[in-house]
């Protein structure tokens, strides 16, 4: 059990800054967190860095982020989704009794504000009736984080965390709700959940499940108490080969791009064969943010597919495009290099006659 410390922050800014670029994965264009610490505590988990204290004993309650929240959302573009993704779970035990998230919901719900959710816990169905509401008035996603399906390996690196079984269920709960979900395979975690195996197993589950999309990223390894973190982690799951992570991180935060490209192509293979979108479907958002942003997200969506196919050109044009929309700075004439232009050209007001 950890420590409950309720504060006040005034003068705290409950929103990221907005984001320079729109997040692919998660549509986002702020970011922010609930809670200040996280009690379920997973060793792989970089927010641990971020933490002054350790990130599962005390857990800062912010009282006042709903008063800081309406304050600031009025100047906030109901085009522009924020994610509640960053640092802690929204839906952590603390929820159980301070609320804070759902507070933040029909803030969001009484606004129309597209939202998305990031959640292991199946205590985010207790607000279904208000993530519906806001989806009757813009959108709201829910992602939940699925690593294994393991449950022996489960257990030892988010042991706290509800069991995959519980989220597959959780998923299919949200389905029936109506309410969009996705799926993170976030950390993909060299050694411990990466093989082709457990990949394949996880995007089966997801697709029986009835999830509307996957994604996935890397582990991170932001310094060298991470990364002391990780090695304890890896010695207590196996034998592993000396400097395992050598090689594929060479002493970076992230994976090298060999890795990254391999794996990637190996979930987005699996991901064409089994019918689930890489990424969330066109059909999510369509309409529901603004025409900057969802175009960008195409762009976005449309680069990893070049790349996946190897598409090099076309990928590097739809990158430096999805910037360009997203930040407002584009020209007719580079887009319509694109051969998504049919589809961008309208929504971003530009005719499509030469
Ligand atoms: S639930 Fe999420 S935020 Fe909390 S420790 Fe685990 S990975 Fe980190």
């Amino acid at each position: 059990m950890a420590y409950y410390q309720p504060e006040v922050a005034p003068g705290l800014p409950p929103l990221s800054a907005r984001r320079p670029l729109i997040n692919e994965y998660f549509l986002s264009a702020y970011t922010m967190s609930v809670y200040n610490g996280c009690e379920l505590g997973c060793p792989y988990c970089d927010s641990w860095v971020y933490q002054e204290r350790p990130l599962n004993e005390t857990i800062a309650i912010p009282v006042d982020l709903p008063q800081r929240l309406a304050a600031v959302l009025p100047n906030i573009d109901r085009g522009d989704l924020i994610a509640i993704s960053a640092l802690s779970d929204p839906y952590q035990p603390a929820e159980q009794t301070y609320r804070i998230t759902r507070q933040v919901l029909q803030l969001f719900a009484d606004q129309g504000q597209p939202c998305l959710v990031m959640t292991k816990s199946p205590l985010v169905l207790e607000d279904r009736a208000l993530l519906q509401k806001i989806n009757e008035r813009s959108l709201a996603i829910v992602v939940t984080t699925l690593l294994t399906l393991d449950q022996h390996l489960a257990t030892r690196i988010e042991g706290r965390a509800p069991s995959p079984q519980l989220r597959l269920e959780l998923i299919a709960e949200l389905k029936r709700a109506g309410i969009p979900v996705g799926v993170a395979i976030v950390p993909v975690m060299p050694y411990i959940n990466d093989s082709n195996l457990n990949l394949r197993r996880v995007l089966h589950a997801c697709a029986g499940a009835g999830a509307d999309f996957v994604v996935w990223d890397y582990l991170h390894i932001p310094n060298e108490r991470h990364r002391h973190r990780i090695n304890i982690l890896l010695s207590q799951l196996g034998s592993y080969p000396p400097r395992y992570y050598r090689d594929i991180y060479r002493d970076q935060a992230t994976v090298n791009s060999i890795y990254r490209h391999d794996r990637d192509r190996e979930l987005w293979l699996r991901c064409n064969e089994l019918g689930i979108a890489p990424r969330a479907p066109h059909r999510m958002f369509a309409g529901k943010l603004s025409p900057r942003n969802e175009a960008a997200l195409l762009l976005r969506h449309a680069a990893f597919s070049d790349r996946m196919q190897g598409r090099e050109r076309l990928f590097n044009l739809h990158c430096d495009l999805a910037e360009a929309v997203y930040r407002g700075h584009f020209r007719a004439v580079d887009l319509r290099q694109s051969p998504l232009y049919p589809t961008i050209g309208p929504l971003l007001g530009l005719s499509t006659t030469a």
